[in-house]
């Protein structure tokens, strides 16, 4: 295994400290074990059933917090019928709790005891309770509008949080000076490890969906870390034989912060950095996606697409997912909100599964 730089094509190795390339490019990580359907612990009831295929070490055995394995639950919105895979019910309420358990493993490998990350929230909570599960200390960046919730999570999980005034890229520069004094960065869309986390969420819908790969797959995207993951994960399937090919990424976006829609409508192979207003999707309010031309290459791969929806068209998706009993957050709720103009770009009969990214509870009790 080692990392590799996208743009200058540079290796390092896995273990380096190193959270991207010398000419800034971003690292993938190769030579990952793949899946192995054999290998799978059927009775281990976490992501960790699928441990020989993640890239972890386990001589002193897991840091966990029982994540994975959450319900695909079918439902109908917007007259389509749906397969919904409960991300919100992780341990710490959010679909990051995947990434950051792999990557703090890693870490504890590494033998790193302070990391930095920035977040509008989920990421930062995820990264807070598993550095606490792991007596690694954490200090997490935040944009200073972050929802209450969030940061009192963050908090209460003993991480300590710095607020940064302004926008979401502010927070990413603030944390970078940090990284730069020697504190390693475990950034969520930076970390190669993570994508691997996320890669199993495609495992479990596969064995959920009686060992077969959905039609579609519909996400909110902002740096496209859950897109990327599923899609990797998916890849894994296709290579050991055992689907046909991958589903199809459709990635939604909120219309006021839409980088890679816009891109994608251009074609474009990278997004551009763009002039964002506030969106109810703060978990997906990312101007300028550092993987946005992996993201833009996967969806076109796989016959997808790139939408972008409108606030008050989330909300509405929201309250209406609500109405069937599940409680999301609005960022997790645009991939609903699209479902309306996907009609026309899926077949009838298809199956399709959205992944509900985090949970209502930890938005404002307003909304919005
Ligand atoms: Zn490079």
């Amino acid at each position: 295994m080692n990392l590799r730089c996208l743009s200058c094509q540079r290796a390092y190795p896995h273990d380096t400290h190193r959270w991207r390339c010398e000419c800034g490019g971003v690292f993938e990580l190769e030579g990952t074990p793949g899946f192995a359907q054999d290998e799978i612990e059927a009775g281990d009831f976490s992501l960790w059933r699928y441990r020989a295929m993640l890239p972890v070490k386990y001589e002193e055995g897991i840091i966990s917090l029982g994540e994975g394995l959450t319900p695909l639950v079918e439902t109908q919105v917007y007259d389509t019928t749906i397969h919904c895979k409960l991300e919100f019910l992780a341990p710490t309420g959010s679909f990051k709790d995947r990434g950051t358990a792999v990557l703090v493993n890693v870490l504890r490998e590494l033998g790193v005891k302070r990391v930095v990350e920035d977040s509008s929230g989920n990421a930062g909570a995820s990264l807070a309770a598993y550095a606490a599960r792991s007596g690694i200390e954490a200090e997490v960046y935040v944009p200073a509008y972050t929802s209450p919730n969030k940061l009192h999570q963050i908090t209460v999980y003993g991480a300590k949080l710095v607020k940064v005034e302004g926008s979401r890229e502010r927070a990413a520069k603030a944390v970078q000076e940090a990284a730069a004094q020697g504190a390693y960065y475990a950034s969520h869309y930076y970390n190669p490890f993570t994508l691997e986390g996320q890669k199993t969420i495609a495992y479990e819908i596969w064995e959920q969906l009686g060992r077969r790969a959905p039609d579609n797959l519909v996400l909110p995207v902002g740096h496209g870390t859950l897109l990327l993951g599923v899609y990797r994960g998916f890849k894994d399937l296709l290579t050991a034989g055992l689907i046909e090919k991958p589903p199809r990424l459709f990635a939604i976006q909120a219309d006021t912060c839409a980088p890679l829609h816009e891109a994608f409508q251009r074609e474009l192979a990278d997004a551009f950095p763009i002039e964002k207003t506030e969106t109810v999707a703060e978990g997906i309010s990312i101007a300028r996606p550092v993987r946005g031309h992996q993201v833009l290459a996967a969806v076109r791969e796989t016959s997808g697409a790139v939408l972008a929806v409108s606030d008050q068209e989330t909300l509405c998706a929201r309250d209406e997912l609500a109405r069937r009993g599940l409680y999301v957050e609005p960022t997790s709720a645009v991939a609903i909100a699209a479902l309306p103009q996907l009609r026309g770009l899926m077949g009838t009969g298809e199956t399709t599964v959205v992944p509900l990214t985090g949970s209502g509870l930890k938005s404002q009790a307003k909304g919005d």
